[in-house]
């Protein structure tokens, strides 16, 4: 059953506040530079599979001046400025990166695919709100927790994905920045505009030359500058696959490291939770920025006397969810980020049918340019199905069912991965109860995917180690 879908006019936000360039170099040392040996990709809209501009490439002796870079302006400039002084740098940018909202949330859902209403209402906000919290730390590292006078790290390598492309770029460089130390970020390869027109703010806030530099590139990229001998810290968002990498390529060195990685949350439906809450908590859980989400709500676990309730009235919902141009406001699910993920995607979801499960999506016309997903649901999963075990990032929901609360503790911690879990229910107790017993970073109540600059998140087990946010996001950027 599909619910009615209200006939909207199209609402498309215009693309002219944009200035894309036909290309774009290496930001080193305050200055857009050409790459050493001139080498360039292309970076394309997935909702319409347009170039959008073309990007440097770095190679290794580019990463190398990026580093050399960061290292002068951390030895002159950075670690010299009083504290106060970093912070007004940073309240400039946040005050600029409110200012250039717009500008930003367009070009983020050109070039990475999600709905404006998610780029204009949830990630810009959180980027702004990211650099003013950590701008107020800038002179408060003395009562952070960490001792008298902690002391920055040095030179930070940051290696960031492609589902929030400027927000983890704000929590990468803004706690970076407050503690003193300075950086060289590496974006995604298919989303690194935002971050580029972030290198443009930073010349707009007069930041000293070689604080703040941006390397585009792949995965070789990446590499470069996580193994430079001269990056004191490493901060990398993205697979688990690659942050054990990593791990092992960092080993033995005096590299301070911390891994953001994958997830596969459980979200837990108790029989006492309000359905049509509950039911908006699920579809924001996994069907939020197409489900590119490492804390997705990708597990669904509802308790089994009210399962045919909850199902109904979810199908019904997912009927009126609406797919299509990620610049239309009226957009709930945009495209998926590119070729590769949708291949992914489209692979887990037909294994998911092989091993037995059952498929489900509303009726709903895709574009034919493009990469696109409709929302789906697996029912009658088990947990040793791998559409129960690994993550599809993508808008793809498994439902699992439990009579108990041990047994949907149980079931939700059997995972490799731990960074978050919702829990549905009206019982403040119950809710206290799962929340010491689940092993997650983040357990939300009654809500799914709030975030918080002020709040730490972060993994147990595969999902990764280190927290990002809050005081305890400055203490990956410490001496302590
Ligand atoms: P990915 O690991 O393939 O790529 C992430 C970044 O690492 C990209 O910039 C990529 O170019 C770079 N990279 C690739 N190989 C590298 C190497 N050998 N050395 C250094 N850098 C390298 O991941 P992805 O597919 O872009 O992102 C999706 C993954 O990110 C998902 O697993 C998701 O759960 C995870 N993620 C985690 C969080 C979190 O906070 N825990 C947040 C967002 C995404």
């Amino acid at each position: 059953m599909t619910g009615k879908k209200f006939e909207y006019a199209p609402a498309p936000e215009s693309r002219a506040i944009v200035d894309l360039k036909p290309s774009y170099g290496l930001f080193i040392n305050g200055e857009f530079v050409d790459p050493a040996d001139g080498r360039a990709f292309k970076t394309i809209s997935p909702a319409t599979e347009e170039v959008l501009a073309e990007v440097s490439e770095a190679g290794k002796p580019d990463v190398d001046r990026a580093v050399q870079a960061a290292r002068k302006a951390y030895d002159r400039v950075w670690s010299k400025m009083p504290a106060r002084e970093r912070g007004k740098y940073l309240y400039r940018i946040a005050r600029i990166l409110q200012e250039r909202a717009r500008e930003l949330a367009v070009l983020e859902s050109l070039d990475n695919g999600k709905p404006i209403r998610e780029s204009r209402d949830v990630d810009i906000p959180l980027v702004a709100a990211w650099f003013f919290y950590y701008a107020g730390w800038a002179d408060k590292l003395d009562h952070a927790g960490f001792g008298p006078s902690p002391r920055p790290l040095g030179v930070a390598g940051q290696v960031i994905p492609w589902n929030f492309p400027l927000l983890m770029l704000s929590w990468k460089i803004a706690p970076a920045l407050a503690a003193g130390n300075t950086v060289v970020l590496k974006p995604a390869e298919t989303t690194p505009l935002t971050a580029l027109l972030f290198a443009e703010i930073c010349q707009q806030a007069g930041l000293p030359p070689g604080v703040v530099n941006i390397v585009t590139g792949a995965g070789e990229t990446g590499r470069a500058l996580v193994e430079h001998p001269d990056v004191d810290k490493v901060a990398f968002t993205g697979s688990t696959e690659v942050g054990k990498m990593i791990a092992r390529s960092t080993a033995g060195s005096d590299k301070k490291v911390t891994l953001e990685l994958g997830g596969k949350a459980a979200n837990i439906v108790f029989d006492d939770a309000p359905v049509d809450q509950a039911v908006e908590g699920i579809v924001n859980g996994i069907f939020f920025n197409q489900g590119h989400v490492c804390c997705a709500g990708s597990r669904l676990l509802v308790q089994e006397s009210v399962y045919d309730e909850v199902l109904a009235s979810l199908k019904r919902r997912l009927g009126t969810l609406r797919v299509g141009d990620p610049l239309d406001k009226n957009t709930d699910i945009g495209a998926i980020n590119s070729a590769e993920q949708l291949a992914r995607i489209r692979e887990l979801s037909a294994v998911g049918e092989a091993e037995g499960a059952e498929r489900w999506a509303p009726p709903c016309d895709l574009p034919d340019k493009g990469f696109w997903f409709a929302p789906t649901l697996f029912t009658g999963v088990s947990q040793a199905h791998r559409i129960a075990r690994e993550e599809i990032f993508g808008p793809v929901l498994s439902v699992l069912t439990f009579r108990t609360p041990q047994e949907a503790v149980e079931k939700a911690n059997n995972t490799p991965y731990g960074l978050s879990a919702g829990v549905w229910t009206d019982k403040g107790s119950r809710i206290l109860w799962m929340a010491g017993q689940l092993r997650a970073g983040v357990v939300w109540a009654n809500t799914f995917n709030r975030f918080d600059p002020a709040s730490p998140f972060g993994g147990y087990k595969e999902s990764g180690y280190g927290r990002e946010g809050g005081r305890h996001g400055l203490e990956a950027y410490l001496d302590v």
